[in-house]
């Protein structure tokens, strides 16, 4: 069997200009690699009313547990000043050891690395005792709606089981092998609507005004210390996102104010804890005959897959192949793995996230062999763990 060359395999995914929701050939590609190597393969497009048709899919290789699974994106960000690259975003120019592309980070050379590390495997080593499989969706930088998220209970539903997965975000602040996380903070928006009673700025004691409700219900959310931090989480912020009052006279007391919030929180809370405290804080702080509304969207909540097989196959993989110790962090965005820490342990680890979604988007080719191989050592020690 003839090795799959990951950074060719990268090259040939950025020239699918898979913009969300677009496929444009990067799930084909991928597809035609997959069952070459063996996996059987199955897409799973959805469409949620009012939203764009994503196509995603799932691949598997043999039909025994355990069952481990590489979950990642295909679909990527718009390219932003298409002018600003120094290389078509979509040629996947390679240029002094760094390829150059739209999704060469985030998180196609992820994608590749995976693959190529599973052909390696069966070109070195033979079959696994268990599975190896890829869920790669074509919604995980849009809205996200019509991709993870419901190829989870459709796969559930036709009996597969996954029992660990690693999520090939983008991971590493600078250098390969530094960071991986196992588990992401929670996100949550709240919108304020605080309402009072139009009058004179001469005569204000006869109007309520709306504007300094609001103030100083924002004062008490910026003042807040949420917590001071968990095990393995940073202490939760708030960041006040927009305020408004839509007032064009000098000589008027408002009667509308707005404002928006947002907090990244850690596993101390869940979206209804923080709402419950969020109502006591601000209604004590607008005072007495307020009237105001708050509205809280919970985009994610918090979760934590705990140190463990995991993230201690990765750890001494990454000190082999690189010679660094990754830190388990749970700093930054979200990611899929949102939705399949409700299946299995899942841990993210990929390249070097430094350009993602930038001009210019870039990782060093020799990051995405090293990723291979790191790849390489966690298949090998996760199938001999589980033989055991
Ligand atoms: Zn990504």
């Amino acid at each position: 069997m003839t090795e799959i060359d990951p950074i060719a395999l990268t090259q040939d995914l950025i020239r699918c200009p898979s913009v969300t929701p677009a496929e444009a050939g990067a799930l084909d590609l991928l597809q035609g690699v997959l069952e070459e190597l063996g996996f059987v393969c199955h897409r799973l497009p959805f469409q949620e009313d009012g939203t764009d048709r994503v196509d995603n899919l799932y691949a598997r290789l043999g039909t025994a547990a355990p069952n481990l699974c590489f979950a990642g994106h295909t679909d990527v960000v718009p390219v932003g000043q298409a002018a600003s690259w120094s290389t078509d975003p979509f040629a996947a120019t390679v240029r002094d050891g760094m390829l150059i592309g739209r999704g060469a980070s985030d998180m196609k050379g992820a994608i590749a690395a995976w693959v190529a590390a599973v052909s390696h495997r069966l070109a070195s080593v033979g079959p696994v005792s268990g599975s190896i499989s890829l869920l790669i969706t074509g919604d995980e930088e849009g809205p996200s709606v019509n991709g993870t998220k419901k190829m989870l209970p459709a796969l559930a539903e036709l009996g597969e089981r996954i029992d660990h997965c690693i999520t090939g975000e983008p991971t590493n602040p600078t250098a390969l092998g530094t960071m991986m996380k196992i588990g992401r903070r929670g996100s949550l928006n709240g919108y304020i609507t605080a309402r009072g009673v139009q009058g004179h700025t001469g005569y204000p004691h006869l109007a309520d005004n709306a504007a300094h409700r609001l103030t100083r219900m924002l004062a008490s959310l910026v003042d807040w210390r949420i917590d001071e931090g968990s095990d393995h989480f940073e202490p939760s912020v708030l960041s006040v996102t927009r305020v408004e009052v839509d007032n064009e006279a000098t000589n008027v007391v408002p009667a509308l104010a707005t404002a928006r919030f947002n907090i990244r929180y850690n596993d101390l809370h869940t979206g209804a804890s923080l709402e419950d405290a969020l109502r006591v804080r601000l209604t004590e702080a607008a005072g007495d005959g307020a009237d105001f509304d708050l509205d809280i969207v919970v985009s994610g909540e918090s979760f934590l897959t705990p140190p463990g097989l995991l993230s201690d196959l990765l750890v001494e993989a990454c000190e082999a192949v690189t010679g660094n110790r990754p830190e388990l962090s749970t700093t930054g965005g979200t990611s899929d793995s949102r939705f399949i820490k409700d299946y299995c342990p899942v841990v993210d680890f990929g390249l070097v996230g430094k350009t993602m979604h930038q001009v210019d988007e870039r990782v060093e080719t020799a990051d995405i062999t090293s990723l291979r191989d790191i790849y390489v050592q966690v298949i090998d020690r996760y199938f001999e763990k589980a033989a055991s």
